[in-house]
C-alpha cells in the first residue's frame, strides 16, 4: 500500500489517473476506448454495470434478427482485452456502490447509463392491459433479466404500433416476421414461444408526421417491405407531400429516400399475403379505448404539418376522428433517461446536464468536478450505435483537459485491489469480464446444441451457478 502523500502528476507511471464508467454498453465502451488510446496519459478504467452482463443495447436493445449489427461485439471484446479495463458487473449505482464510494476511487467518473425507462404518450387509456412500451417488449424478447416475466397478449388480429422510429419498425418486425426465421437467433426462449402462438395479422404503424419527417432509417423500412408473407401497405393519400415537406427533400438524403420507397409502396396497392404492416401516416392516437380494462382500439386524429418557428414541421390536429379496434398496442415514441442519485437531472429532457460531456450543476450552472457523462444520459435517445463513438471522445477530450498540469497522490483507496475488497464486502457477488467471456462459451455451446446462434442466459442466479458464484 502506498500512503505516503508524495504526489505525482495524474496520469504518470507512479499516479496513473483513476476512470469509473457507470454503465457498460456501447457509449461506455467507446469512452474506454478512447480513454485507453491515449499515448500520453496512463489511464487505468474501471466499469460498472447494474447487469451482470456487459453490452447493453447491444445486447438487450438491437433485434435477434439484426446479428450483423451485433457484430460491433467484436470491438468491445477487444477493447476490454486491455489490461488496464476491469468489469464488475451485478453492480448498481445507488444500490451496491454510491457517488462517494466512487469519488473515493477514482478521479473522474462517467456516467454511461443511457436511457432506461419509455418517453409517456400523455393520452388517457395508455396503462390499460394490452397497452405495453416498446422498450419492455424489446427487453423481453432480448431476454434482459428485468423483463423474463413479462407478458404480451397477442392474441388479437389487429396489433397497433405508435411512433415510426427504427424500434418501431424492430418491433413490426418481430411482430410479422415467421418465428422459423427467427429461430436460429439469440432471442429468448420464451418469447418465440409466444410468437408462435401469435394470432397477430394486421400491424398498422401510426406515424403522426408525414413520410418525409419518418425517423425510420430507409434500410429498416425496405426490410419490413421485403419481409416474406407480408404486405407492407401505404394509402397514396398519406404519403401525398404538402410545399413545406417537398422543398425538405432537396436537402434531407434520408427523407428523400423514404418518400421515393414509401411513393412506390403506396401505388402498389394492399396485396393478398397471410400478413400485413398498415403505415398510417399523419395520425396521432388520443385515447386508447379500453373495455373492462383491456385495449380494445384507438382513437386516432388526423393532422395537418404546420412549420413551427423553428422551421421544423409540426403535426396539428384536424379535427377528423377516427376509431381503429385493436386489443394489443405498442408505445413506440423514444426512450427516457432517469435520474441517478445524487447526480444532477434535467427531467424534461431526460438528460444529465451538461457542457461537452461535463456534468453542469443546473442551478448554479457550474460545472462539476471529476464527473461527465456519454450516451444517451448525455444528448438524449438519438442516434445510432456508430453515433456514440465521436459523443464519447468528445467527453473524453474534456476529461484530459481537465487534469492538465494536475498532480496528486496515491491513496491506498486508489490502489487497483481497494475497489474489489470494497466490492466483496457488499452483499451483491459482482461478475468480471472473464466471468462474462465464461458465460459467452456457455450461452453459445448451449445455442449450438439447439441450432440457434445462442442461448442466453436470462437469470442472475443461472449465471451465478454456471460460475460457481455464491448469490444473494
Ligand atoms: P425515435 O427515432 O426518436 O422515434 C420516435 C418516434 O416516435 C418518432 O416517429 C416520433 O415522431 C414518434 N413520437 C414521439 N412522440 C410521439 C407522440 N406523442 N405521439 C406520436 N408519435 C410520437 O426513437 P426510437 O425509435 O426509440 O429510436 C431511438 C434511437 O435508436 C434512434 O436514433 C434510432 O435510429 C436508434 N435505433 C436504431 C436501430 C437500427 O439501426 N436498426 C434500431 C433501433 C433503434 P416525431 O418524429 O414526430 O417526433
Amino acid at each position: 500500500m502506498n500512503n505516503s502523500g508524495t504526489e505525482y502528476p495524474l496520469g504518470s507511471e507512479q499516479r496513473p489517473l483513476r476512470v469509473a464508467v457507470v454503465g457498460a454498453g456501447p457509449s461506455g465502451f467507446y469512452a474506454v476506448d478512447a480513454l485507453l488510446r491515449r499515448k500520453d496519459v496512463l489511464i487505468e478504467v474501471d466499469t460498472f454495470d447494474r447487469l451482470p452482463v456487459p453490452y447493453g443495447l447491444v445486447r438487450f436493445g438491437v433485434a435477434p434478427d439484426h446479428q450483423n449489427i451485433k457484430a460491433i461485439i467484436k470491438g468491445y471484446e477487444r477493447i476490454a482485452a486491455n489490461p488496464r479495463f476491469r468489469f464488475f458487473g451485478n453492480i448498481q449505482f445507488g444500490r451496491d456502490i454510491h457517488l462517494g464510494d466512487l469519488q473515493a476511487h477514482y478521479d473522474q467518473i462517467i456516467y454511461a447509463v443511457g436511457a432506461e425507462t419509455d418517453r409517456r404518450l400523455n393520452i388517457p387509456g395508455e396503462m390499460l392491459s394490452g397497452s405495453y412500451t416498446a422498450t419492455e417488449f424489446v427487453a423481453w424478447y432480448n431476454g434482459h433479466p428485468d423483463y423474463v416475466d413479462s407478458r404480451f397478449d397477442l392474441s388479437h388480429e389487429r396489433a397497433v404500433v405508435v411512433g415510426m422510429g427504427n424500434v418501431a419498425m424492430d418491433v413490426t418486425r418481430i411482430l410479422a416476421k415467421s418465428p422459423d426465421e427467427l429461430a436460429a437467433t439469440d432471442i429468448a426462449d420464451y418469447a418465440l414461444e409466444t410468437l408462435r402462438a401469435s394470432k397477430v395479422r394486421e400491424i398498422v404503424i401510426l406515424g403522426r408526421r408525414g413520410a418525409a419527417q419518418a425517423a425510420f432509417t430507409p434500410k429498416e423500412i425496405k426490410e419490413i417491405g421485403a419481409l416474406e408473407g407480408v404486405d407492407l401497405v401505404v394509402d397514396p393519400a398519406d404519403v401525398a407531400l404538402d410545399d413545406e415537406s417537398e422543398k425538405t427533400l432537396e436537402t434531407d438524403r434520408q427523407a428523400r429516400t423514404n418518400v421515393q420507397y414509401l411513393t412506390e409502396k403506396s401505388q402498389e396497392g394492399p396485396g393478398a399475403s397471410p400478413k400485413n404492416v398498415h403505415l398510417r401516416l399523419l395520425r396521432s392516437p388520443v385515447e386508447i379505448i379500453g373495455e373492462n380494462g383491456y385495449v380494445a382500439g384507438v382513437k386516432i386524429e388526423r393532422n395537418v404539418l404546420v412549420k413551427s418557428e423553428s422551421g421544423e414541421m409540426r403535426p396539428r390536429g384536424s379535427g377528423e376522428f377516427e376509431t381503429i379496434p385493436c386489443g394489443t398496442l405498442f408505445r413506440s415514441v423514444g426512450y427516457h433517461g432517469i435520474p441517478l442519485q445524487g447526480v444532477p437531472f434535467d427531467q424534461a429532457n431526460g438528460v444529465i446536464p451538461n457542457e461537452r460531456g461535463r456534468v453542469v450543476d443546473p442551478d448554479s450552472g457550474e460545472v462539476v468536478r471529476g464527473q461527465y457523462v456519454v450516451g444517451w444520459i448525455k444528448r438524449g435517445p438519438t442516434g445510432l450505435l456508430g453515433t456514440n463513438k465521436g459523443d464519447s471522445g468528445e467527453t473524453v477530450e474534456a476529461m484530459l483537459e481537465d487534469i492538465q498540469g494536475q498532480t496528486a497522490a496515491m491513496r491506498n483507496e486508489q490502489e487497483p485491489d481497494a475497489i474489489e475488497s470494497f466490492l466483496k464486502s457488499k452483499d451483491a457477488p459482482y461478475l468480471t469480464f472473464s466471468d462474462w467471456k465464461e458465460l459467452d462459451l456457455l450461452e453459445i455451446e448451449k445455442g449450438e446444441a439447439m441450432g440457434k446462434i445462442r442461448q442466453k442466459f436470462v437469470h442472475l442466479s443461472d449465471m451465478l451457478e454456471a460460475l460457481d458464484k455464491e448469490g444473494r
